[in-house]
């Protein structure tokens, strides 16, 4: 089946950023590696500011969670494509986030105002800097910039690509949109017997009561 393909490419890859981690998202992490799923697990990550305050991570969610979060609920989202199912799916994205109503996405054309960048790309074309970390697969892609020392994300960049996404649903577009927005708001993959949008190979769940309650927990 074609739909399989995908979620099989979908859980190609993932890198996490290095320092510091949390514990509960490394130990779930071990165990999607163990169950035997398509993961890799590259460390990629350096402090890149002086820490003041750090943010204040919950220790356990329940879907999981990288080591940062962005300092503030209301967040500046500019569309960085013309493709026009991509900007769809990330508009939708967008909509399904904002109406649990616990961080507000708004669409900016000021990409100097933006936190979050919202992309078409060639994944392949995949970089390594060492102050980013990467949730990269197939289908979509999120790289996120951070102070690792405060906990602060400072920028994200969610990049789906076109070539793999123009015969699916625009459903399924939407939900791997949704997946990527969530990593750029600093969740985690969850292990495959969680209800979640942060299956790699399933996030047709869309988002879940998890994700909801995880997203509070983290910007309450
Ligand atoms: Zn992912």
């Amino acid at each position: 089946m074609f739909i399989n393909r995908l979620l099989l490419i979908l859980a190609a890859t993932v890198a996490l950023a290095a320092t510091p981690k949390v514990s509960y998202a490394e130990s779930t992490l071990s165990q999607i590696n163990a169950s035997g799923s398509y993961f890799s697990n590259n460390d990629e990550a350096v402090s890149l500011a002086t820490p003041q305050h750090p943010l204040s991570i919950p220790k356990k969610t329940p879907t999981p969670i990288e080591s940062y979060r962005w300092n503030r609920r209301h967040i500046y989202i500019y569309m960085d494509t013309d493709n026009l199912q991509i900007k769809q799916a990330f508009r939708n994205a967008v909509k399904a986030w904002n109406r649990p109503d616990i961080i507000h996405f708004t669409w900016t054309k000021d990409a100097e105002q933006a936190n979050v960048f919202a992309k078409g790309g060639d994944l392949s074309a995949h970089g390594d800097n060492s102050t980013v970390g990467t949730n990269h697969h197939g289908l979509g892609s999120t790289q996120s910039s951070y102070d690792s020392a405060k906990h602060a994300l400072l920028t994200a960049t969610s990049i789906l690509h076109p070539n793999e996404l123009q015969f699916t649903s625009r459903n399924f577009r939407s939900e791997v949109a949704q997946h990527e927005l969530v990593h750029a708001l600093g969740l985690a993959h969850a292990p495959e017997y969680e209800n979640s949008v942060m299956i790699p190979r399933n996030v047709r769940s869309g988002i879940t009561k998890l994700d909801r309650q995880t997203l509070k927990l983290l910007y309450q």
